[in-house]
């Protein structure tokens, strides 16, 4: 079998994913130019950076701009801390039991609500007699993780006191900054309204950042009204930015009630630039005469002559085995169906309609090729997810594969 070149240089399972350096960066700076100069563009680059691979997307943040980087866990904290030795890492989900030493040997920033955390935390810093910044999550309304109202003077009372511990910034999550209407966006921000009361009761802390709001609060205008909330309270806003990042403009449901809002979304969300191109190749072809069955349990059987081309990519790589009998990849420039129940480790595409197809030949399976392309929403939807889902179930197995592409 004759390979195309790339394949040789690199004697893998041709199942990967391009992830395209240049159109993160750009992206970085389109959205924390709409941000703005006064506001502080966080970079999420939790979960492998939304399945991108941490080791390629952590240092293009940096190089876009960004001073500071969210994750999800310590361990994930340690990781970005070995490829962005200057930047700030957030630990946004919290501190188990026996890791406050490695947070701050790692020198992560980690965001707490509970007492054992802050326990924790003041133990290790007073041995090493350090003083560490934390971010204080509120719950305003997602219940979740952060602090209730009701617990928070006897948190913010434990911060102001001898503690080793330097209230940095307060911190909510925005539940459904998607809903158009800005409706549960303002209770949430009118119950953050009362703890920065609560917070500002306490003269000796001196919070620097108010950190409210993912990429829909940015691309949506919420984060107009955060701003002026920060403001207030003498506060710098930090917004943080994930899945823009990843070149995907949230969808709202229901549509920004703001015209202004709703053209200012359009426009970014064509700027945007996808990252990700998750290819394969074909490696083998065959015909099948009519009345042939495809793949487990046969549930595809063919009424007419077919040529089928098999794929070394299944539910295990992370395509999803929801969309056997439903969706379409891309070879030739042009949608292919797939056919059969998808495999653990194979899927079979139709390939009747394309002729000149051979072993070697690249299929795209999310991403662009010639003129046509698979995004990200339309996985989403034909398996019936969110394309944070599918981006984060693109397996450990697929190779990621930096390169500056973008032009
Ligand atoms: C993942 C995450 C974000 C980013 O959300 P996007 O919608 O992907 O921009 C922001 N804040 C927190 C706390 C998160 O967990």
């Amino acid at each position: 079998m004759d390979f195309p070149a790339t394949s040789r240089q690199s004697p893998l399972r041709p199942c990967w994913a391009e992830i395209d350096t240049a159109a993160f960066e750009h992206n970085y700076r389109l959205l924390s130019s709409m941000a703005g100069p006064a506001c502080a563009s966080l970079a999420i680059v939790k979960a492998n950076a939304y399945g991108h691979g941490l080791e390629i997307c952590a240092p293009a943040a940096v190089r876009g701009g960004a001073q500071w980087l969210g994750v999800t866990s310590v361990e994930e904290g340690v990781a970005a801390r070995s490829l962005c030795p200057s930047a700030r890492i957030l630990v946004m989900g919290g501190l188990f039991p026996g890791q406050a030493a490695a947070t701050l040997a790692g020198q992560l920033t980690p965001v707490v609500w509970e007492p054992y955390q802050l326990g924790e935390l003041e133990r290790a810093a007073e041995d090493r007699r350090a003083t560490l910044p934390v971010h204080l999550e509120i719950d305003t309304g997602m219940s979740r993780q952060g602090a209730n109202l009701a617990d928070l003077p006897a948190i913010l009372a434990r911060l102001a006191g001898a503690s080793p511990l330097r209230l940095e910034a307060i911190m909510t999550h925005l539940y459904a900054s998607d809903d158009g209407t800005g409706e549960t966006t303002a209770a949430q921000l009118d119950k953050l309204e009362r703890a920065l009361g609560f917070v500002a009761a306490e003269p000796t802390l001196r919070p620097e950042f108010l950190s409210v709001g993912a990429s829909a609060a940015l691309l949506g205008g919420e984060s107009d009204q955060i701003a002026a909330l920060a403001k207030r309270f003498r506060l710098r806003p930090m917004v943080r930015i994930g899945i823009g990042l990843y070149g995907v403009a949230p969808r709202f449901n229901p549509p920004l009630a703001d015209p202004l809002h709703a053209a200012k979304l359009a426009q970014a969300g064509a700027q945007l630039k996808p990252v990700l191109t998750w290819k394969t190749r074909i490696t083998s072809v065959r015909s099948i005469p009519a009345g042939t069955q495809i793949g487990y349990n046969g549930t595809f059987v063919a009424t007419e002559p077919m040529r089928l081309a098999l794929l070394p990519i299944g539910y295990a790589d992370g395509l999803d085995r929801r969309l056997s009998n439903r969706f379409s990849l891309l070879a030739g420039g042009q949608r292919a169906p797939l056919v059969g129940r998808i495999s653990m480790d194979q899927a079979v595409l139709d390939i009747t309609e394309i002729p000149g197809l051979a072993p070697g030949e690249e299929v795209v399976i999310l991403g662009s090729q010639g003129a046509a392309s698979v995004t990200a929403y339309d996985h989403a939807d034909a398996s019936g997810t969110v394309p944070w889902d599918v981006f984060t179930r693109i397996a450990a197995r697929v190779a990621r594969i930096g390169r500056a592409t973008a032009g």
